[in-house]
C-alpha cells in the first residue's frame, strides 16, 4: 500500500547531538503547540492503527517508511533520525535483532532483556536545564550512571511522585497523550488524574568522582563505536565487551552479599548493591536468572557493577583476568551450586573470558 507522505510542518525545531527521539518529538509538540499523539501524526508515525508506544518500538527502533515521512515533515535526515533511536547501540550495548514495529511482544521481549529503558530515563538536571530539556538517548542505557559533564549522579526517580522519570504509573510506558501538551523539563507522571509538577532541574542529587566520569566517558565511546572495546588486552567487538560486563555484574550479584568485601567500589555503590539484593530477595518473582540478569535499577547499582566490571576488563592478560574473576567467582559459587547460570552460557562471551571462567570453575570444582 502506498501512504502518502504527510505535508512539511512550518515549524522545526532541531535535534540536538545525541537527543532521544522522544525527545524530540515531545519539543517539536511543544513547539507546535499540540498534544504528543497530534505530532506524531503529523511526523507520519502510524499512531492510527496503534497508538501504543510499544507497539511503535517507539523511540526504539524505526522503519524506512517512518525515516521518509519524516524527512518530508521536517527536513530532518533518516541518518539523524535513527541516531535518536535506540537502535544506534544496537550490537553494542544492547542487541535489538527480533524487535519489529509493530509487533509490540517482540519490543515486550527485548524490554525484560535488554540493559536499557525502552520507554524511560534517567537525567542529569543541570544538563536539562542548559539544553532547555532535551534528553539525551544514552540517558536510558542500564549503565547510564553519571553525567560525565558534569559530574553528578543521574537522578532515576522523581522526588515528588517516586515515579521513574519518563515512565507512566505502574512501571508502564507512558502513552502519547491526545490532549496535554508535553513538558520536557517536568517529570510529567500521571498519576490518580493529576500531573505531577516537579521540574528536574531543582532534583538535588550528588557529585561523583572524576574515576566515575571517566568510566562513564568510556562506556559511551564503546557504545557508539568511538573508541575500540578492549578487554584483557584484546581488542573484542563491542557487544562482546558489553557481554562481558554484564557477566561480570551478574557474578557479582550472585556474590552479595559474601563478595562486598572484596570489591573496589565506592561505599555509596556498594550499599546500593546490597540495597538491591536485599529487594530482589523480598519479591523474585523472576527467578534468579531475572534477578541476576535485570537491568541495574538505579544510576547508583549501575555505578557499583561498573566500577567492579571495568576493573575486571582492564587485566592486562588472561591470567591476570583469572585472578580478578577468581574472588568473584568464588563468592557467586555459594548461591550457585552444580552449574553455572544459563544467562552467562547464553551470552555471546569474548573468548578469553570463557576461557578465565573455565579455568577459575574448572580449579574450583576439583577443589571441591
Ligand atoms: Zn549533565
Ligand atoms: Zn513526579
Amino acid at each position: 500500500m502506498t501512504v502518502g507522505l504527510p505535508r512539511r510542518l512550518a515549524l522545526v525545531v532541531e535535534p540536538q547531538p545525541g537527543e532521544s527521539f522522544a525527545s524530540w518529538v515531545d519539543r517539536m509538540a511543544v513547539r507546535n503547540g499540540c498534544p504528543l499523539w497530534m505530532m506524531a501524526e503529523a511526523l507520519g508515525l502510524d499512531v492510527r492503527a496503534s497508538g501504543e508506544v510499544r507497539s511503535l518500538a517507539y523511540g526504539v527502533v524505526v522503519t524506512p517508511e517512518t525515516c521518509r515521512a519524516i524527512w518530508a515533515a521536517t527536513g530532518v535526515s533518516a541518518e539523524v533520525v535513527r541516531g535518536m533511536h535506540l537502535e544506534v547501540f544496537d550490537g553494542s550495548a544492547v542487541e535489538l535483532a527480533g524487535v519489529r514495529v509493530g509487533d509490540k511482544d517482540s519490543v515486550r521481549l527485548a524490554e525484560g532483556r535488554e540493559w536499557v529503558q525502552f520507554f524511560g530515563s534517567r537525567a542529569c538536571p543541570r544538563c536539562l536545564a542548559a539544553s532547555g530539556g532535551a534528553w539525551p538517548v544514552w540517558w536510558k542505557l542500564g549503565w547510564a550512571m553519571v553525567c560525565p559533564e558534569h559530574r553528578m549522579l543521574l537522578v532515576d526517580l522523581c522526588p515528588k511522585c517516586r515515579v521513574s522519570l519518563r515512565r507512566g504509573p505502574a512501571g508502564q510506558p507512558a502513552r502519547l497523550s491526545r490532549s496535554r501538551m508535553p513538558a520536557p523539563l517536568q517529570c510529567g507522571a500521571l498519576l490518580s488524574g493529576a500531573i505531577c509538577d516537579q521540574p528536574i532541574p531543582q532534583i538535588s542529587t550528588r557529585a561523583v568522582s572524576g574515576e566515575l566520569a571517566d568510566q562513564q566517558q568510556l562506556v559511551l565511546e564503546v557504545a557508539m563505536r568511538r573508541q575500540p572495546a578492549l578487554f584483557a588486552g584484546q581488542v573484542v567487538s563491542a557487544g562482546q565487551w558489553f557481554a562481558a560486563l554484564k557477566a561480570t555484574a551478574m557474578l557479582v550479584r550472585l556474590g552479595v552479599p559474601e563478595v562486598l568485601p572484596l570489591l573496589d567500589a565506592t561505599a555509596d555503590g556498594l550499599g546500593a548493591l546490597a540495597a538491591e539484593a536485599a529487594a530482589g530477595r523480598r519479591r523474585n518473582r523472576a527467578g534468579p536468572a531475572g534477578r541476576f540478569g535485570m537491568a541495574p535499577r538505579t544510576a547508583l547499582v549501575a555505578a557499583g557493577l561498573l566500577a567492579v566490571a571495568l576493573k575486571v576488563a582492564a587485566a592486562e592478560g588472561e591470567s591476570a583476568l583469572v585472578a580478578r574473576l577468581m574472588p568473584l567467582a568464588g563468592a557467586a559459587r555459594i548461591r550457585w551450586k552444580e552449574r553455572r547460570p544459563d544467562p552467562l552460557t547464553r551470552m555471546d562471551l569474548p573468548a578469553v573470558f570463557t576461557a578465565a571462567l573455565e579455568a577459575v570453575l574448572g580449579g574450583q570444582a576439583r577443589r571441591l
